[in-house]
Formats: structure tokens, sequence, C-alpha cells
């Protein structure tokens, strides 16, 4: 009912005016009740006081005539019929005052009557002295009647006065006790409104202070960062319910605000943070690509790879494969982080990424298809293809998913690494350029001279055997001539393999010129070396070489074989002299044998 702000105040305003009402009624009742007491008061005053005056008015009459009585002289008796009048208009008067109080009234009857009768003996004698009658009026007087007369109404007129005067003193008492009783109906009257203005105060003071605590602290909470602080929009009073409702909406908005705001803010942090993140992988993997070009051999690629791949994609293991085009496999060099892998080798076919010619990942166990080459115990990978001109050199196995923020990362990584593969294959095949000899493969002469030298110092140094077997194909020109310089080729290539096979793979096979090779043994006696060259004539002249199906016979070859002597060689030349003159010996004695020098 009282909801608003507004009518609480107004209720309040009622109920105190109502009280004042009260206490102005109270107050004119109780000045109504003095006024009243007042002219009451005033009343038994006029009674008692016309009953003295009618005594006075009949006393001097009395004494006026008494006068005349005893000196004859009327001057004595002048105002005795004003005196008589007064009397006589004054008991009729006390007659009518008293005709509220019966008992009063009879008594003011009783003394109405004994006034006329008092007056009239007084007239009649005062009527006899003016005819001259002196002594017949003194002879009435001698009697006394007027003076027991005049006792009576003394009695009856004191009676008058002194019940007056009791009911004066008893209303008096009434009187007081009234005013008494209205003081503390007031004083207890303005109590009661000052309490109950002070209490009702309270109730709207409180209700007001309790809602405006409610919101300050909802306020003063949200101020300290509890966004989630609202306030009951049912405070039980129509303003503060706006106002709940509005801090509501404000708190609402503000904090919707203040979402958006965080949302950006965190927006901004991460995409700071994956800028951060990649500017340091691109870092990093431009010092592992400065590294990569700097490297020489597959090893030093791998230590590179393995140093910075952990770094470039943290707590991945993985493997990197080359592709070698001569097996068509791709060989593992390089492992990290306890990388799960079985082979070291794999074909092409086993990985479906570089049978689909795209990364292929498997991020839920039995969610893909798994390649041959990985683990059974692996369960989720990631396999990247590394391709360059179109082609493949290698494979990037991680053996783990690879998740979208580290997407930039791993095409970064795979671009290093497939130009880095590609760069050690064109360094490789510099190389081999440089050392190698295109038709045969074997090491060439320049190679082989250098080798040599090294040879010669290491058995020289360490006084270890160090042999040399100079070679040379038997009437090779007669091959060229009959089936053409391709068949040679073909011979030739064949013949390299050969003797390749027939050595460990630390010696170093060359091909010296033309149809003639090189072979360089260390730490082989030269018995051994004499058995191991007789079991390569041996295969060799048994050999059936064919060319676009047709026989091109049997091929022989001649052998010098020299030792490294440091009393009877100084040079590389010299022993090679002397493995070259062995050789020209043995085609000297029929060729298809072995000449030690
Ligand atoms: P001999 O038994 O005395 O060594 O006789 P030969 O015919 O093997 O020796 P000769 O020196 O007379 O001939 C060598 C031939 O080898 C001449 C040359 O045409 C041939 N030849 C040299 N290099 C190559 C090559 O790279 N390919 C081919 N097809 N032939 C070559
Ligand atoms: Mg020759
Ligand atoms: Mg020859």
């Amino acid at each position: 009912m009282l909801h608003s702000l507004t009518s609480r105040i107004v209720f309040v305003g009622s109920i105190v005016s109502v009280n004042l009402i009260c206490l102005s009624g109270l107050l004119l009742s109780a000045s109504n009740s003095m006024i009243a007491s007042f002219e009451w008061n005033s009343h038994k005053q006029k009674i008692t006081e016309i009953v003295s005056e009618t005594l006075s008015d009949l006393r001097e009459a009395q004494a006026e005539e008494r006068g005349y009585l005893l000196t004859t002289d009327p001057s004595f008796a002048k105002d005795f019929d004003d005196r008589v009048a007064s009397a006589l208009s004054k008991v009729n008067i006390l007659e009518q005052l008293v005709q509220d109080n019966p008992v009063q009234h009879e008594r003011a009857q009783s003394l109405q009557i004994a006034t006329n009768e008092r007056i009239d003996t007084l007239t009649k004698q005062i009527a006899l002295a003016r005819q001259g009658r002196f002594d017949e009026a003194r002879s009435r007087v001698v009697i006394g009647q007027g003076r027991v007369d005049m006792a009576i109404i003394v009695q009856k007129a004191d009676e008058i006065r002194q019940t007056e005067q009791e009911l004066l003193i008893a209303r008096e008492a009434t009187a007081r006790a009234h005013v008494n009783w209205n003081r503390k109906l007031v004083i207890g009257g303005c109590l009661i409104i000052v309490l109950l203005v002070n209490g009702l105060l309270f109730i709207v003071l409180n209700g007001m202070r309790r809602s405006i605590s409610l919101i300050v602290h909802a306020m003063s909470d949200f101020g300290n960062g509890n966004r989630t602080v609202r306030v009951n929009e049912q405070m039980g009073c129509t303003e503060f319910d706006m106002l709940a409702q509005g801090y509501n909406t404000m708190a609402d908005r503000l904090d919707a605000a203040m979402q958006a705001q965080e949302a950006s803010d965190l927006k901004l942090h991460k995409a700071n943070t994956e800028l951060k993140r990649n500017n340091e992988a691109m870092e990093l993997l431009g010092e592992m690509a400065h590294r990569l070009q700097a490297a020489r051999t597959s090893e030093e690629l791998a230590a590179i790879i393995c140093a910075f791949v952990p770094r470039v994609l943290p707590g991945i293991p993985g493997a990197l494969y080359t592709h070698n085009h001569t097996t068509n496999q791709l060989e593992r060099i390089a492992q990290w982080g306890n990388a799960s892998v079985g082979c070291d080798s794999l074909l092409p076919s086993d990985c479906w990424a570089l049978r689909l010619g795209q990364s292929h990942s498997v991020s839920t166990p039995g969610g893909d298809v798994t390649c041959q080459h990985v683990a059974c115990d692996v369960s989720t990978y990631h396999c990247e293809p590394l391709f360059a001109s179109g082609e493949v050199v290698g494979l990037l196995y991680l053996q783990s998913t690879v998740e979208e923020e580290n997407r930039f990362r791993l095409v970064a990584l795979v671009e290093n690494i497939a130009s880095a593969l590609v760069n050690q294959n064109l360094q490789k095949d510099l190389r081999d350029q440089t050392i190698h000899d295109p038709l045969t493969g074997l090491f060439n002469r320049r190679y082989m001279e250098e080798s040599l030298k090294a040879e010669i110092a290491t058995a020289t140094r360490d006084d270890t055997a160090l042999g040399l077997i100079m070679a040379d194909i038997d009437h090779f020109k007669h091959i060229n001539d009959e089936f053409g310089h391709d068949a040679g080729d073909m011979v030739l290539r064949t013949i390299a393999c050969e003797i390749q096979n027939s050595f460990r793979s630390h010696d170093i096979v060359c091909r010296f010129g033309g149809e003639e090779f090189l072979i360089i043994t260390t730490s082989h006696p030269l018995e051994t070396l004499i058995q191991r060259t007789e079991s390569l004539r041996s295969s060799l002249s048994k050999l059936e070489l064919h060319y676009n199906g047709q026989s091109l016979g049997k091929t022989t070859m001649s052998f010098g074989i020299a030792m490294w002597d440091k009393a009877l060689h100084h040079t590389a030349s010299d022993i090679i002299r002397q493995a070259d003159a062995a050789l020209y010996q043995a085609k000297k004695d029929g060729r298809n044998r072995i000449v030690v020098a």
C-alpha cells in the first residue's frame, strides 16, 4: 500500500497531523473546561456578592429608618427607598441566579420572603414616621421583632453564602484535578506523537538505509571486481526498486562491455603471443637454415635437424628420412625425442603422405589409415612429404599431430628442410662429380692421387701394409671396334662393378684412365692381396657379357701388384710406376694374369 517513498512520507505527515489535531482538540477541551470553570466561579462569587449586598442594603435601610425615628430628621432617611428597592431587586436577582441549584433556590426564596417581610415592616414604620407618628413607629421598633427578623435573614444569607463557598471549593478542586488530567493528557499526547513520529521515521529511514546499503554494497563489490553482483529489484519501495533496476541494467551493460573488452584483449594477447612465438620460430628457423646451408655431410645435416627441430616443435618426437634416388628408398638420417621408429629405411609406398603427395596425419587411433612404416605402439602421428621441383626429397615424420597454432612453424620447417636436402643433394652430386668417374661411378684419378698420398703417410707413420693393384682390360679396343663404343662403356661399367664388389668398402677403387683401374688397399698382406686379385681375375674371365641381346664373348684382365716400401719408394708416383711396370709385365707375359712387382 505504502510502496513509494513519497506515500510513506505523506503517511508519516498524516499521522503527525492527526495526532496534532487530537492534541489541539484536547487543549481546546481543556481551555473550554477552564473557561466554564472560570464562569462558574464568577457566577458563585456574584451570588455571594449579591447576598452580601442585599444584607448591606437591608442594614443601611434599617439604620436610616432608626436614625430618622431617633432624630425625626427626614434627611437621615433620604436614601431609605433606594436601599429598599436595591435590596428587593438583588434578592430577586439572587432567586434567579440559584435556580440551577434546588436547595439554594429554596433558600433564596426563603431569604426573599424574609427580606420582603423585613422590608414591609421597615416601610410601614417609616411611613408612620413620615406621618409624624414617631412614637407609634418607635414602639414597633422597641418590640424587637426587627432584630429577630434580621437575625433570621442573616442566618439564611449565611447559609446561602456558606453553601456557595463550599461549592466553590469543591468546584475548584474538581477544576484543578481536571487541569492536572488535561496536562497529563497533553504531555502524554506529545510523548505519543514524538514516539509515533520517531517510530515511523525509524521504519521509513531504516527501509531507506537498508535499500541504500544494499545498492552501495553491490556497487562497491562491483567496483572491486565482482561483476556478477546484482540487487534484488523488489526492495519494497518504488524509488529504490527503480534505483535497483537502474543499477542492474548499468551493471549488465558494463559487464557485457567489459567481457567484450576482455575477449578483445585476449584475442590481441593471443595474436601477440602467436606473433612472438612465430617470430621466435622464424629466428630459430633462420638459425637452422643458416647452419643447414653450411652443412657438408648428411651427418652434419642430421645433427642440425636434431638440435633445432625439437626447439621449433617442442615436445614432438620425430625422424627425418631422405630419398635415395639410387635405391628409391627413404633412409632415416635423424631422429629426436625418443621417436618410436622401427625401420632405418622405407619405400615410398609405405607412407600415405608420399603416396598421396600431401601431408597425412592420424589424430585419433583408427581415425584414418596408418602408414606401414609407423610402429604399432604409435596411435597418433603426422607425416609430411618433402618435395623439391615436384620430386620427393624426403619425409618428415612427427610422432604426434600438429596443433593449428604450430602449423605455421611446420610449413616453414618443411620448406627449410626440403631446401636443405636439395642443397645437400646438389652438394653431394657436385662432390661426387668432382671425385667420381661419371661412367663407372668409381673414384677418379685425381681423388685416387689425393687419397694415395694420405694412405702413404699413414702406412709410413704406422708401418702398416699398403698395396696398389693396377688392372687393365685385355684387348678392349677389340670390343669397341667389334660391338661399338656403347657396348665398350657397358663392359667398363660391369667390370668396374665387379672390381668394386671384390674389395672392402674402405679400399679405394678408381678408374685410372681408359680401360685401366687402380685399387689402393690397406692392412692387407701381399698374400691376401694376391688371393683377392686372383679371385677377381678368375671370376672376370668367366664372365659372359651381353649387349643388346648379343654376346660379347669373354673378357679378361691383367693385374700388376706393388706393395709400399718406404725404403724403396719416396713418392706416390714411385709405387704407381712400379705397379704399372708389373702390369706391363703381365701383358707382356700373355695377359689374363697377375704380376707382383
Ligand atoms: P691391351 O690388351 O694391350 O691392353 O690392348 P687394348 O686394346 O686393351 O689396348 P689399347 O690401348 O690398344 O686400347 C685401348 C682402347 O680403349 C682404346 C680406346 O678406344 C678404348 N677406350 C678408352 N677409353 C674408353 C672409354 O671410355 N670407352 C670406350 N668404349 N672405349 C674406351
Ligand atoms: Mg690400356
Ligand atoms: Mg687394355
